[in-house]
């Protein structure tokens, strides 16, 4: 057996002293901020290379609640964030035109009602609509109403309160975002190189990357290189030939087009994804302009014809030329392989829908730090990372799916495609057991919760034949007035909420409405 002594000295030989990212994009700043928080004081060195003569991909602009927990874990203000970033607050999404033509809702960060003697709240409600009596789903969560009222204000501290039972998230411009995490990083020593990679280089036996070289010809060994090139995938395709799962066959949207335009109205504290015949359409409101896009299935619309839907259907004047994206949905088949660990888009790509990909990175990265690694790059570590992310990838997948399935659209071809399609089995099952008697499976992972599927469902008026029968015990009157006073309650609390754009103001925002 090993004595403790010459394990210390072969830990202190392995040990991981030199992190090398590529790419300087959201992914990149995201995980240089994250890995320098954690490690910086601990002997190991960070150097992250990007370069100018390629940029960013310039575009998401809209996360998720957890993004707060990635900052507050940085030990990040919000308020200073929030001014750096010109960003506003976020309460959900709006999908219109998803259910039918003319439908809208909004899938809120937040539940609807409290179980009643444990079971969930929407029994009771769908028990109500089959009696007839037809009330929104909607109506039962206050951000929902909150948001389409435009007002704003943080979650009550107190539990028991109306106005606490919800999350935010933030909207706003990636390019400060990475500028912001880049001094935090550089404040924590992190070496920021200015270069292309021109070359990687591999080690001969192990196949691991051992070094890259920048045009200028400056060579950059590391022990554990983060792949942040961007689609490119740099190291983790380009040399490790990792493969890709391609999703086209269930996604099958393959562009987008980006604008940012002049503000007009007030500041929405949501963002809104509009569905159209080849695809759906984004707006994301910031402090200071908003942002927009079309994704599309290039089989049912050009370029060209794209670009011109979105410029008509602005709000306000375009601020930048449109700018043209092309993607494949799909993830690497191994997302960490050997020394190089993918984040960001070299990973993989699913559409913005449901604004997942910033929320991938903080899995990524949260994994990482979990599973540190050191020089001998142990297999239980790289497959309990893939195999994570894996799941992460997979449910996100089949939520933004659902919202293609869930309809009764067939005016375009796009639409007739998707009523005939194969699902995942995961998805397949889920929809089963909510289409029998409403019951919403929980996944052990996922970023996706219950509320969010039944949001979803029931706003594009997919509505099980049934529902738990143990809610048809409870007095129908009683049940009725309780869903009647949480509705009510919800109106008065929002009616005691500012605006979202004075809140703003408050905040130190220079908001343009
Ligand atoms: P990039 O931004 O492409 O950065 C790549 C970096 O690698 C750059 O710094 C580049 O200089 C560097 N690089 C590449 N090759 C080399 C080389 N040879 N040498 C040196 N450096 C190199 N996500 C959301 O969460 N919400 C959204 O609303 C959202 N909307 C989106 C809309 C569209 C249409 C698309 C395509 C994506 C959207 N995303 C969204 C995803 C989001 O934009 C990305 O996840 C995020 O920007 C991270 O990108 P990245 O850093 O991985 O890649």
């Amino acid at each position: 057996m090993q004595s403790i002594k010459s394990q210390e000295k072969g830990a202190n030989v392995l040990k991981i002293k030199k992190i090398c990212i590529v790419g300087g994009g959201t992914a990149g700043w995201m995980t240089a901020a994250g890995l320098s928080n954690k490690f910086s004081d601990l002997g190991i060195s960070i150097e992250l290379v990007e370069s100018d003569k390629i940029g960013t991909v310039g575009v998401g602009e809209a996360t998720l609640p957890h993004i707060r927990y990635f900052n507050n874990s940085l030990g990040i203000n919000e308020k200073e964030f929030m001014l750096a970033t010109r960003a506003t607050f976020k309460l959900g999404i709006e999908f219109c035109d998803w259910g039918k033509l003319g439908d809208k809702y909004l899938h809120p960060f937040g539940d609807y009602g409290m179980p009643i003697h444990n079971i969930e709240y929407h029994h009771f409600w769908l028990r109500l609509l089959q009696k007839g009596h037809k009330s929104r789903l909607c109506d039962h969560s206050f951000p929902v109403l909150a948001a389409e009222s435009g007002k704003f204000q943080h979650p009550h501290g107190d539990i028991n309160k109306i106005g606490s039972n919800y999350g935010y998230a933030y909207q706003f411009d990636s390019g400060l975002y990475a500028k912001f995490l880049r001094q935090y990083s550089e404040d924590r020593k992190v070496k920021r190189t200015e270069g292309l990679v021109t070359e990687v280089f591999q080690d001969s036996e192990s196949g691991n990357i051992n070094a890259i070289l920048l045009e200028d010809g400056t060579n950059i060994e590391s022990d554990l290189f983060i792949d942040c090139s961007g689609f490119r995938g740099l190291l983790i395709e380009q040399k490790l030939k990792t493969g890709y799962e391609d999703w086209s066959n269930w996604l099958p949207c393959n562009r987008a087009v980006a604008v940012q335009c002049e503000q007009k109205g007030p500041s929405l504290p949501y963002t809104r994804a509009t569905a159209r015949k080849a695809g759906w359409q984004w707006r994301i409101p910031l402090q200071h302009r908003t942002g927009n896009g079309y994704v599309y299935w290039d089989k049912y619309i050009s370029d060209d014809e794209a670009a011109h839907k979105l410029l008509n259907t602005l709000e306000g004047d375009p601020l930048t030329e449109p700018k043209q994206l092309y993607f494949k949905t799909g993830k690497r088949k191994k997302l960490w392989k050997k020394n190089v660990v993918a984040i960001g888009l070299s990973g993989g790509f699913m559409e913005p829908l449901e604004s997942t990909s910033i929320h991938l990175i903080q899995e990524g990265i949260t994994a990482l730090i979990e599973l540190f690694p050191d020089k001998s790059f142990h297999k239980s570590d790289i497959q309990e990372y893939n195999r994570r992310m894996d799941l992460n990838f997979d449910r996100v997948r089949d939520f933004l799916l659902l919202h293609y399935v869930a309809t009764q659209r067939d005016d375009s071809e796009m639409w007739k495609f998707f009523r005939n399609m194969m699902l995942p089995s995961s998805l397949e099952d889920k929809l089963q057991a909510w289409l029998n008697r409403g019951y919403l499976t929980r996944y052990e992972h996922g970023v996706f919760h219950p509320p969010s599927w039944l949001a979803v469902m029931a706003g594009q008026n997919l509505l099980p034949n049934s529902y738990d029968p143990r809610a048809n015990n409870f007095d129908y009157d009683t049940i009725k007035t309780k869903l009647d006073n949480l509705r009510n309650e919800n109106k008065i609390a929002v009616n005691k909420t500012p605006g979202h754009a004075s809140y703003l103001k408050k905040f130190g925002a220079s908001i343009v409405n």
